[in-house]
């Protein structure tokens, strides 16, 4: 096969001037099989499109039989073309037939074939299709025509993925139709939003994938990426000093991979090889994003994850802006693979409609900022960005966890009854902010707020909170990009006690680690994150953080009352260890401020099943005990918080979950400890139904929990109602969670529907 860069770059020339030509999908096709075959000196070129279930459909092919397309079909694990998809990435075969995944098929005529190079069809890290070349000779195809071959495939997804694999019988085939789509999601913001999407990612259009002039290409590309590594450097600069050794190799490896000159060749190449700036690195961000979607080990994900950060602010950078989309729709709803907590902050103000994310792990901390933001928001959405075009219409229901792509006008009528319904449902809500969470035979209980921004804090008067249950402080460290300084911290804290005017704030101390990576201080890899040197263990091993931490805290306090808790105590030891820090701290402030807290409280969460059975030993330390049920489930239950696929399947309201708390309840009474619960629990009226029926009477949750699980408490006839729930929990019979649902019918209790 004669092959060089001039004629790919001719082949790319005619490919867009093809491009740019009207005709029909099938013809298009078909000349481009046959440019390829002719381009590459190929006796055979092929496009197979991927349909549902992963099967491998031939829509184009010079050199099989016309007769196979439309016809031959590979079903998923089938043949080479088969494993190409597989696998996502080019194979080149000297002897196709004697591969042991080849798949002989008559109808094809391929027999006499024996060279084989198949490359993956990507859009948004998914396969969508299977490119191949084949010779009669037995040879192997060499680096620069897989690349070749993978830059032609880049140019081929934006039509492929159009094509309606239901039609492929003669004639040409059918565009898909862009009609209405509904995909699944978790809740991570409760709410209703309607608006066009914005794409968060930076888009190529395939209108800019080919260079005018390569030398100017060629240029800009350069002046971008150096750009790019001076933006890294000055980063470093910055943020370096104040890091620790584990930290400052992180960045430094990412630096190094920004500073890559491989990364860079290629980038390059494809440039040479006819590519604007643009496609070249969106090509490589395909490459990486499909790895990345089939890469285990978590060392090479967090790379590849690096690899398409640069990528995307490269791209940004050539976009010639910081390349954020602006939001200038008056209805948007942002849409991104990815996104930090700091990036989502930047909307704030931006009237966001709502937000949706194709990844669920990485997103805890943007969870807890979009509900700071009051934003309608799903995550955990797979395929999101492959299936959302720019400026689609967009049903967000994060009441159901469904996403309503290009809905059509029945699902928009029922979406504006249920506007209408939530509006309703809200007003009544706000009608109890004054009243007090009461039951009808006298039980108060005290409705907190979880907080761990400022923002949240002008929530408290509106949602008619009593103070401020949980105030995550590990989220100034995760929305920011270098450390925060004392002053710093401070800072936020005084702010945060003023906001409360005099109303309870418990402040948690840092809680970094498992989900929480902090990108200046990135903790060491682990198998297990969960289980792993996180929160008060990392704390107490990170002595110097820990005590500025809690100097700041005291400092913040001045003459005020103090509340503190420590995360995720697992013995005592380190409940006494932290807490002897503390007193120190306070020791110090008062000898050098002569200032001191007022009232000084100290407690624990419990988040690990085997500080249940230590509340003895913390007796008289600690005044209080704040149940952490994100935590506590996962590992009462050995199911990741963070995995979707286990993450839902164990419900706190179950027998033995409960009967656990209501030792709890029992140990704490008998040791005098004061007892409340924090966690995504709480908010749920059934299960703040059962924590009452335990005996808590302080519950914290996110705003907009109050006012249903006020109203819940309101209806609520405890000693009656407690009674019949205790005797269930002895003797459950069937679904506890049905039990308990026939039993608060049958009291009247006034839970939200669904
Ligand atoms: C919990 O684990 O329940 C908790 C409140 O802490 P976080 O969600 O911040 O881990
Ligand atoms: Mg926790």
């Amino acid at each position: 096969m004669a092959y060089n860069l001039p004629a790919t770059r001719l082949l790319m020339n005619r490919l867009r001037q093809m491009m740019a030509e009207d005709g029909e999908t099938r013809s298009r096709l078909d000349s481009v099989v046959q440019l390829i075959a002719s381009t590459m000196v190929a006796d055979v070129c092929s496009i197979y499109l991927r349909h549902r279930g992963g099967t491998l459909i031939l829509l184009a092919t010079e050199g099989l039989k016309p007769e196979a397309v439309g016809n031959t079909r590979l079903s998923a694990n089938e043949g080479l073309v088969g494993l190409v998809a597989r696998r996502a990435e080019p194979m080149a075969i000297q002897d196709a037939p004697r591969h042991p995944a080849f798949s002989y098929r008559p109808e094809t005529g391929e027999d006499p074939f024996h060279a084989f190079l198949g490359v993956p069809v990507l859009r948004g890290g998914r396969v969508i299709g299977v490119l191949t070349v084949q010779n009669r000779t037995e040879r192997l195809y060499g680096d620069e025509e897989i690349d070749t071959l993978q830059t032609i495939a880049m140019v081929l997804a934006e039509i492929v993925d159009r094509i309606d694999p239901e039609h492929l019988g003669s004639g040409d085939v059918q565009r898909r139709a862009r009609n209405l789509a509904t995909l699944k999601g978790r809740v991570f913001c409760e709410g209703l939003g309607y608006g066009r999407a914005v794409l968060y990612d930076p888009v190529v259009p395939a209108a800019k994938f080919f260079a005018g002039d390569q030398e100017i290409e060629a240029r800009r590309l350069t002046q971008a990426l150096v750009g790019l590594r001076a933006s890294i450097d000055r980063m470093m600069a910055i943020d370096g000093a104040a890091l620790g050794e584990d930290p400052r190799d992180v960045m430094e490896t990412y630096r190094l991979l920004a500073h890559d000159p491989s990364w860079a060749e290629k980038l390059q190449e494809g440039v040479r090889s006819g590519l604007s700036a643009e496609a070249s690195v969106d090509r490589a961000r395909r490459e990486h994003r499909a790895r990345l979607q089939s890469a285990r080990d978590p060392y090479l994900r967090e790379r590849l994850h690096d690899l398409e950060d640069l990528d995307n602010r490269l791209l940004r950078i050539l976009g010639g802006d910081e390349g954020k989309p602006q939001i200038s729709e008056e209805r948007s709803v942002l849409v991104a693979r990815r996104l930090g907590p700091a990036e989502l902050l930047e909307y704030a103000n931006a009237g966001l409609r709502g937000i949706l994310m194709e990844e669920a792990a990485a997103s805890s901390h943007a969870a807890i900022v979009a509900r700071a933001l009051g934003i309608p928001t799903l995550g955990g959405i797979e395929g999101l960005t492959t299936r959302i075009d720019q400026g689609d219409w967009l049903i967000v229901d994060a009441e159901e966890g469904v996403l309503h792509v290009r809905p059509d006008d029945s699902l928009y009528d029922a979406y504006k009854a249920r506007v209408a319904l939530r509006s309703e449902r809200q007003a009544a809500y706000a009608a109890l902010r004054d009243l007090p969470a009461k039951t009808k035979d006298g039980h108060t209980v005290r409705l907190m707020l979880n907080a761990g921004l400022d923002l949240d804090l002008d929530m408290l008067a509106p949602a008619g909170a009593d103070g401020v249950g949980l105030f995550r402080t590990e989220f100034q460290f995760l929305v920011s990009e270098t450390l925060p300084s004392m002053e710093d911290q401070i800072t936020l804290y005084r702010r945060v006690l003023d906001k409360a005017a005099g109303k309870p704030v418990i402040f948690r101390t840092l809680d970094l680690g498992g989900d929480k990576v902090l990108p200046a201080l990135n903790l060491q890899r682990e198998e297990n994150p969960a289980l792993g040197w996180r929160s008060i263990r990392f704390a107490l091993d990170h002595k110097g953080l820990f005590r500025r931490q809690l100097r700041a805290l005291v400092r913040a306090a001045g003459n005020n009352p103090l509340t503190v808790m420590f995360p995720m105590v697992t013995v005592p030891e380190e409940f006494f260890e932290a807490r002897d820090l503390l007193l120190k701290e306070v020791e110090w402030t008062a000898e050098r401020t002569g200032k001191r807290p007022s009232k000084l409280e100290i407690g624990v969460m419990l988040e690990t099943p085997a500080l249940a059975y230590s509340l003895k030993e913390l007796a008289g330390a600690a005044e209080f005990l704040s149940v952490g049920t994100n935590d506590l489930m996962q590992f009462f239950y050995a199911a990741d918080r963070m995995t979707p696929h286990v993450s839902d399947r164990y419900d706190l309201v179950f027998p033995s979950a409960l009967r656990f708390l209501k030792d709890v309840a029992e140990d704490c009474a008998r040791y005098g400890i004061r007892l409340s619960a924090c966690g995504e629990a709480t908010g749920s009226a059934l299960s703040a139904l059962c924590f009452v029926a335990l005996g808590f009477t302080n519950l914290s949750m996110s705003a907009g929990s109050i006012g249903p699980v006020k109203r819940m408490i309101r209806s609520l006839d405890m000693s009656a109602f407690q009674a019949d729930f205790l005797a269930a929990l002895d003797a459950p019979n069937g679904s506890f969670r049905n039990q308990l649902l026939g039993l608060a019918a049958q009291h009247a209790v006034e839970l939200p529907e669904g």
